[in-house]
């Protein structure tokens, strides 16, 4: 892509005010190079609003939620549920009932694995996919262990999509979820989702779907796909760690066990028994992520502040341009080109391990993930250890791409 293009595709993209908002993008690292933040994928930075906004908490707000009756705690609860409710609208769900405040979505998947998989049987099946994270196959293998039932595994292409026509192979009577994720962590995958689910609805079956990685890079309206399970954390879009959230239809909540016991979640207890309090209440144990969740809220607010469409469009602009810049380098191997792909490029240098590759990328002040991504069985299909991983965000530049080219240049002169 030539400079005019550039120009010409980002216009619409303020990126010098974009990056003002994260000050830790400003930083030099230690031999006084900029650092270029290229894991996104794995964790996100923090805009200036998400800091204040938990600053802001700590300093003035600090109080347990839905407890005390003085002043501070009030206000911290009316900023809890506040963020709740901007969930809520963010993904369009019907209440706040839906919307469970967790640490992430490892968790989230974790609970519904443990509540919802209570009802299964021996010899019952839920279907995940071959690009899932450890997240979405772990969990399910526990409850496998549990309550004897199968898992099945819904392959892939080499390109990096999903095997589709082998779905309805998949699917059976028996089979009481299909879980799988938006966006894939390690190919960039998008993957059609909308489709699928109509798909599993027709024979009755609920669909989970892990939005980690999708919920940075897109619209998503839960009524409208109708998915019965959607998760996704927070630190991957702009927000503290440890702050997650389960959004599940209310009519299949309803009807879950809890998942932990504790306080906040009851109604009442005595030695003989426990009563239960509502949704989301039901499923939060404990004292929650308040800060964390205020700072989710703060993170939605910021989103609102940006053009969606000109964010969405320049982050393509990024993949389109890494993607063919990393072509150039002919012993350079990327795995994973689906059609549909959002800002993540995995990739192999030939004779080179992807952790040296990452170590000496560092040196030139090129932050990128080597590793399995926490996705083994994708790594098995691709037969491969590990790959390296740049992953794009909405403050990336152009130059930065750059010099991971240059960086990966220099890294063949020393390995190899
Ligand atoms: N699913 C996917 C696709 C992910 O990328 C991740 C995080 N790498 C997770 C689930 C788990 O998210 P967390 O560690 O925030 O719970």
């Amino acid at each position: 892509m030539n400079a005019n293009q550039r120009t010409c595709e980002t216009a619409a993209w303020n990126i010098d005010i974009v990056r003002s908002e994260f000050r830790i993008l400003q930083q030099r690292l230690p031999s006084d190079i900029p650092l270029a933040y290229l894991d996104n994928a794995a964790t996100t930075q923090k805009p200036s609003c998400v800091l204040d906004a938990v600053q802001q908490y700590y300093t003035s707000d600090n109080a347990n939620v839905h407890r005390g009756l003085h002043t501070i705690a009030e206000r911290a609860t009316a900023a809890y549920e506040a963020a709740r409710e901007k969930v809520k609208n963010h993904i369009n769900a019907s209440s706040t009932r839906e919307i469970v405040f967790l640490r992430g979505c490892t968790e989230a998947i974790n609970l519904v694995a443990s509540s919802f998989g209570q009802g299964l049987k021996q010899g019952d099946n839920v279907v995940i996919t071959a690009m899932e994270h450890h997240a979405n196959i772990v969990p399910w293998q526990l409850l496998r262990d549990r309550s004897e039932i199968q898992l099945r595994v819904l392959p892939i292409t080499s390109a990096g999509e999903l095997d589709l026509e082998h779905l309805p192979t998949l699917l059976n009577e028996r089979t009481r979820l299909l879980a799988l994720t938006h966006v894939s962590n390690v190919l960039g995958t998008v993957n059609p989702i909308a489709e699928i689910i109509e798909q599993a609805h027709r024979t009755g079956i609920p669909v989970l779907i892990d939005g980690a990685q999708a919920m940075p890079h897109m619209h998503v309206d839960v009524q409208k796909l109708d998915c019965d399970f959607y998760c996704f954390s927070g630190h991957k879009m702009f927000a503290p760690t440890g702050i997650g959230v389960l959004y599940g239809k209310e009519k299949l909540l309803e009807n879950l066990p809890p998942y932990q016991g504790g306080g906040e979640m009851i109604r009442t207890v005595s030695f003989e028994e426990t009563r239960y309090a509502d949704l989301p209440y039901r499923f939060e144990a404990g004292t929650p992520h308040i800060a964390g969740a205020i700072g989710l809220g703060a993170a939605i607010d910021y989103y609102h502040t940006l053009d969606l469409e000109a964010a969405s469009h320049y982050e393509q602009s990024l993949l389109e341009y890494a993607t063919s810049r990393l072509y150039e380098l002919s012993d350079l191997r990327i795995i994973g080109n689906a059609h549909n792909k959002i800002g993540v490029v995995s990739f192999l240098m030939k004779g080179a391990h992807a952790h040296d590759l990452s170590t000496i990328l560092d040196t030139q002040g090129i932050a990128v993930r080597a590793g399995h991504h926490c996705a083994m069985p994708l790594m098995n299909f691709f037969g491969v250890p590990a790959t390296t991983r740049a992953s794009f965000a909405i403050y990336n530049t152009f130059e930065e791409i750059d010099r991971l080219i240059d960086a990966l240049n220099y890294a063949r002169e020393i390995l190899l």
